[in-house]
């Protein structure tokens, strides 16, 4: 509130003020990017990728097809052939080993999602693309503060993107940012980012009069909002250490024998252990995905899921635990079997992804957010 105050006293409410360059600043200087840019949301920073890359009609976008639906229509609306792969058997991220077949001379981008904070095998698919001369973009929407290999997520591509809704481990409400790593694309993309003007370079001095230069759009949040998400940033040890805290939590109550619970929730942690009993003695550990990765990485405590056999299960246990007052929910139903694919890419809308539709039938995330009481 204290920002928020100070932002109005500043007098100028409109992007690109005192806190939006605070919080850019913030994340070229810790996560050593190019460029940030502010936008309203992770979905304005796919939509500003899509420009960038100059996408056509009838250019082709490889994506996962477990994902959020911003990634489709970000390119959708460029007039973009989506072809959609499969998840990993073993984690819902895109499965890098499956890019490379759907590859053909009109694919122009690749489009990658750090699913619950962990990462994709960013090597193998950078130099896929490299090979064949495409652009990458990372969807880091649920990826702050996890790394590959010491860098942050949405740090390998040529772009990255960001989400500060209100779901995510920072938020603003709704809001998003542009990573720009490829130094080549910063100037149009700060063009775009402000209605196809050169405004942003007019305001620092470097033109003595603004234009018209590009396509693009009103991408930018007002500073209220700036000002809302610096204040999360500040706190982000804090807020990153209590929700990496909840997971190990969940993790332990999973994986290890049960701890003496400090009851602050006691119906919560009776289903819980129900769930474990039924892992342990039915369905074995393939209910809880435990999966690590085989490379350095560093996760962010986003999502905590559990893994069922199937639909009818998943929805008996979200059931129960919606009767105990406890919202645990599913996720993404696969993009390839949408109603939008079925019309417009029936190609696709036949194809198998049996690991995508499995996690659109059988995921479900604990609840997991800051001021959840301990275990
Ligand atoms: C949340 C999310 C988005 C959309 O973010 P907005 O800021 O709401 O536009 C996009 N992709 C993924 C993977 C997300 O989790």
């Amino acid at each position: 509130m204290k920002y928020i105050q100070q932002a109005v006293e500043l007098g100028k409410l409109s992007g690109n003020g005192h806190f939006t360059q605070k919080c850019q600043r913030f994340f070229e200087e810790r996560y050593q990017i190019h460029k940030c840019l502010l936008t309203s949301s992770c979905t304005d920073a796919l939509e500003m990728a899509a420009i960038l890359f100059e996408i056509q009609p009838g250019d082709e976008v490889i994506l996962p097809s477990f994902t959020f639906v911003s990634d489709a229509i970000a390119f959708v609306r460029r007039g973009a052939k989506l072809r959609f792969v499969d998840s990993r058997s073993d984690h819902p991220r895109i499965d890098e080993t499956k890019i490379e077949e759907l590859i053909t001379p009109k694919t122009k981008a690749i489009l990658v999602v750090h699913y619950a904070g962990i990462p994709c095998e960013m090597d193998r698919i950078i130099s896929l693309a490299q090979k064949h001369g495409l652009w990458v973009v990372e969807d880091a929407a649920q990826a702050i503060e996890s790394q590959y290999k010491g860098k942050q997520l949405g740090t390998k591509g040529h772009l990255g993107t960001m989400s500060f809704h209100e779901t995510k481990n920072i938020q603003c409400g709704e809001g998003g940012m542009l990573m720009i790593n490829d130094p080549k694309l910063t100037e149009r993309a700060e063009h775009i980012w402000e209605k196809g003007t050169n405004r942003a370079a007019f305001f620092r001095g470097e033109i003595d009069k603004y234009g018209w230069v590009d396509e693009g759009s009103s991408f930018l949040p007002s500073e209220v909002i700036a000002a809302f998400l610096w204040a999360q940033l500040e706190k982000i040890e804090e807020i990153q250490d209590r929700r990496k805290m909840i997971w190990e939590d969940y993790f332990e109550l999973f994986t290890n024998d049960l701890p003496t619970p400090q009851v602050l929730e006691p119906d919560y942690f009776e289903v819980l252990k129900k769930v474990k009993f039924k892992m342990k003695n039915e369905w074995g550990q393939e209910i809880l995905n435990s999966f690590i990765p085989n490379f350095k990485f560093r996760a962010n405590g986003h999502i905590f899921y559990l893994l069922f056999p199937d639909l009818p299960c998943r929805t008996k246990y979200a059931t129960d635990l919606k009767n105990k007052g406890i919202l645990a929910v599913f996720h993404y139903q696969s993009l390839h079997k949408s109603a939008y694919a079925q019309k417009h890419f029936p190609e696709e809308y036949v194809r198998d992804l049996p690991n995508s539709d499995r996690y659109s039938d059988c995921l479900l995330r604990l609840p997991l957010y800051y001021e959840l009481s301990n275990i």
